[in-house]
């Protein structure tokens, strides 16, 4: 069964699922897995007939503790500001950094089909006095906590220590500030220039009421309150977060022991490992998720996170690999499975389901999108760097029908992103120049052999269909009838056209071309050097 299906069948009674982010700075691909991970989960209960919300939060009032993305001026002000009180650094486009940061990300969940029944942000709901009963338990429970932290996570925090973070009625910091006594109206708090080495307090004292947005609690027992205020019942976590002693550990121990509600289900989650390395937030390796979204349309972006198990970590490694035509491939296998063609290969278990949940629309017909023709990523990419070709003129003769709305919509949304793909991760094998006027100097290099191959190669396909699979027939066929091994097969092609010794999969290449063009290319290059 497929794995959002079976937390679906094991679930009882309407759920919650939730999921959050603290807006710290540009976000990483990686970081979508949540995200897909979630609305995977709402849909197979959905599809269950399980009543669920799906609720999308922002942990805006954490501070500021990234500088990369900050001007040195700004940097000395806001570090340890909540970052719903941070200026937009792009500007005045939104009203803080918390808020571009997060509205950056979150534009990108609805072309993705993610559409979260409930956005809220946190300094909102501080803001509004929904925090304010957690607050006062937490407060009243500090032993409690305190001791929570030493036998789940065996971190010791100072006797008179509070779990609450106040914004510093002086300097508006928030990171700085530790609370360390508590009268059951107000606290007594003190904004420290040495509490943390990431941002310096002002030295300010004093006491104040933490209620309606004037203070946060950290974030494990924040966690532990936002699942008993919104009745959370699923809520999928990181990895980093899952380990033993770990946040999570240490937030469901508060729920129990401090809120007295049993948390929510867990689905841990692993990484996207991009090109072998950890993607993460703050470090900036990667690509973002706004960039990676041009090159990777929608359907096939929720695949790449949707088919494994959660708990398998993600190796994606773009740059300079086919990684983005196999994820493609692999979306149209499914497809044509889905479909009732015949595919080759193994399919993962309940291929049709993974196929459905890759859709953007989650009410669309599955049937049809399957049937929808689906031109094959590098067959487009070749394509697209071959000058004098109507492209839509040669997909529509190789489906041998017109398009319908929705596969003209397929074509362009993969057009662009192989032209994006041949501007930014292509391998330099996947660019080509096919040179057109003259036979390029480097077929000096073919040998008597490979020249037999391109005349005969010239002749067999002379008739028959001209397309990429029967040409590419036709060359093993070929080269076999001569015993001459493929390899060099290839690269006698590739040498007559691109004056190269490499180049994408020749069959398609060929029938990309003008076929005169290139019987008489063949043919000249298989004459050249008979007079040596
Ligand atoms: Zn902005
Ligand atoms: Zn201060």
């Amino acid at each position: 069964m497929f794995w959002a299906d079976e937390i679906a069948a094991s679930s009882v009674g309407p759920q919650v699922v939730n999921d959050s982010k603290t807006p710290s700075g540009t976000v990483h691909v990686g970081s979508l897995r949540g995200p897909v991970v979630v609305d995977t989960i709402a849909r197979a209960l959905r599809d269950a007939q399980v009543p669920v919300e799906l609720r999308y939060g922002v942990d805006d009032m954490d501070p500021m503790d990234a500088q990369a993305l900050l001007t040195p001026d700004a940097i000395e002000r806001s570090m340890g500001v909540p970052l719903s009180h941070v200026p937009d650094p792009a500007g005045d486009c939104h009203p803080s950094y918390a808020r571009h940061f997060a509205l950056v990300f979150v534009d990108t969940f609805d072309g993705l089909g993610i559409r979260p029944d409930t956005y809220y942000w946190m300094s909102e709901i501080y803001g509004s006095g929904a925090m304010d009963r957690y607050i006062r338990s937490a407060l009243d429970a500090a032993a409690t906590i305190r001791e929570i932290y030493v036998r789940v996570a065996k971190v010791r925090h100072p006797a008179d220590w509070h779990p609450l973070f106040v914004v510093c009625e002086n300097c508006g910091r928030i990171g700085t500030t530790i609370v360390t006594g508590w009268d059951g109206e107000r606290v007594h708090y003190e904004c420290r220039p040495d509490l943390v080495t990431w941002a310096a307090g002002c030295g300010h004292a004093g006491d104040v009421s933490p209620f309606g947005g004037r203070a946060k609690l950290p974030y494990n027992v924040d966690w532990a309150a936002k699942w008993d205020l919104f009745g959370v019942t699923i809520e999928p976590a990181g990895k980093d977060l899952s380990t033993a002693g770990g946040s999570r550990d240490r937030s469901d121990a508060i729920a129990r022991e401090v809120f007295g509600n049993e948390p929510p289900r867990n689905v841990p989650y692993e990484f996207l490992n991009l090109g072998g390395r950890k993607m993460s937030t703050s470090k900036g390796v990667g690509a973002s998720a706004q960039q990676i979204v041009e090159v990777i349309p929608p359907e096939q972006l929720r695949l790449l996170f949707l088919r494994p198990k959660p708990n398998t970590a993600i190796e994606f490694d773009p740059d300079g690999t086919d990684a983005i035509p196999r994820l493609f491939d692999e979306s149209d296998r499914l497809a044509a499975a889905t479909a009732g063609r015949e595919v080759r290969g193994e399919l993962p278990p309940d291929h049709e389901r993974v196929f459905a949940m890759s859709l953007v629309d989650p009410d669309g017909d599955v049937a049809a999108q399957a049937a929808a023709y689906r031109p094959a990523f590098s067959h487009l990419a070749l394509l697209e760097q071959i000058p004098g070709i109507d492209v839509l003129e040669r997909v529509m003769a190789e489906k041998a029908e017109p398009l319908t709305p929705r596969e003209l919509e397929i074509l362009g949304e993969r057009r662009s992103a192989a032209r994006a793909w041949l501007d930014t991760y292509a391998p330099e094998r996947a660019r080509l120049t096919v040179q057109h006027d003259a036979l390029p100097p480097a077929a000096a290099a073919l040998d008597e052999s490979q020249r037999a191959f391109l005349a005969a190669l010239a002749s067999g396909v002379e008739a028959g269909d001209w397309d990429g699979e029967t040409v590419q027939t036709a060359i093993f066929a070929t080269a076999s009838a001569l015993d001459l091994p493929a390899g060099r097969a290839f690269i006698a092609i590739y040498l007559a056209l691109l004056g190269r010794p490499s180049g994408p999969r020749a069959g398609w290449l060929l029938a990309a071309l003008d076929r005169e063009f290139v019987i008489g290319r063949l043919r000249e290059a298989a004459g050249v050097g008979v007079q040596a």
